[in-house]
């Protein structure tokens, strides 16, 4: 299996990094994990195309994490013939309800996609790919993630944990996948209080001896303007490096790293930080890592 990050920055717009948006590639089957802007751009910068890719899970619904979908899935369309698929999404409460209105009869797109079926020269490009009579819209199939949600593929599984991030506004799941003997593991994003410094269990479950975790390690500062504090014990990489080495990861990759968190020394200081806790191998994640979990 391979992870591609396509996007490891945050909600703050950067021409470094995208917001959140992940391809894993298990043998020949391509799958996206999280869709925030950016997202289709990485993908194609990465030699792939959306046509490539039924299946999209998100863990939740900040827009850094899903708002490329549309994008995502108009671009999959637009490119496709008669033969296309319906998008499998499987994401938290209140995807069905943004696929509805985005992409419902009367929806958001309601004049794009009436002109793009209805117009003789987009009809004649669809019959010019081997379609015949009326061009359908995009179709979908979305499932509402629930924690005993589990969702199996050829030689992979897929299960979910919820782990605290804007809670009762939002649902957060944290996502394990396990690969043949390979586990991969997904914190998503994590709200952390300095008076509550234990591992969220959900994190700790989706971790536990992972062989890869992308964890989130988005700290911000609390007196000096724009600067991470990472020096609190009590605070985010604390804790996330502690439910790392308890969980026996073994490689943990930075992502969900806004813009602050690049300058000189505030990296340098994260860095130190989580490996004073945690013995596994950690990486600086980037757009465009890619790593296979085959590789020792
Ligand atoms: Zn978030």
């Amino acid at each position: 299996m391979k992870v591609t990050v396509l996007g490891s920055g945050s909600p703050k717009a950067s021409s470094e990094r995208c917001s959140s948006g992940y391809l894993l590639e298990i043998g020949s089957e391509k799958i996206l994990m999280e869709c925030g802007p950016g997202t289709v751009r990485r993908l194609v910068e990465a030699g792939h195309v959306p046509t490539e890719i039924d299946k999209v899970f998100l863990s939740h619904l900040h827009f850094d994490h899903w708002l490329d979908l549309i994008h995502f899935a108009l671009c999959r369309w637009d490119t496709s013939g008669p033969d296309a698929k319906p998008l499998k999404v499987w994401g938290p409460p209140g995807i069905q309800e943004i696929v509805d209105k985005a992409f419902g009869a009367d929806g958001l797109l309601k004049l794009d996609l009436t002109a793009r079926t209805t117009h003789e020269q987009s009809v004649a490009i669809y019959h010019g790919r081997g379609g015949t009579g009326a061009r359908p819209w995009p179709t979908f199939e979305v499932n509402e993630i629930e924690e005993t949600t589990v969702v199996q593929g050829k030689n992979w599984r897929v299960s979910f944990a919820e782990v605290p991030h804007h809670q009762p506004y939002l649902i957060s799941y944290g996502m394990r996948w396990e690969i043949g003997d390979k586990v991969f593991a997904y914190s998503s994003d994590i709200t952390w209080s300095p008076e509550d410094s234990t591992p969220p269990p959900g994190l700790a479950k989706v971790a536990k001896d992972a062989d890869l975790l992308v964890q989130y390690v988005n700290v911000f500062g609390g007196g000096l303007s724009g600067v991470a504090q990472p020096k609190n014990e009590n605070g985010l990489l604390s804790m996330i490096s502690r439910c790392a080495r308890d969980a026996n990861v073994k490689t943990m990759v930075t992502t969900h790293q806004s813009p602050h968190l690049n300058k000189e020394g505030v990296r340098e200081r994260i860095i130190q930080e989580i490996c004073n806790i945690f013995p596994g191998q950690l990486i600086w994640g980037r757009d465009h890592l890619c790593l296979d979990l085959n590789d020792e």
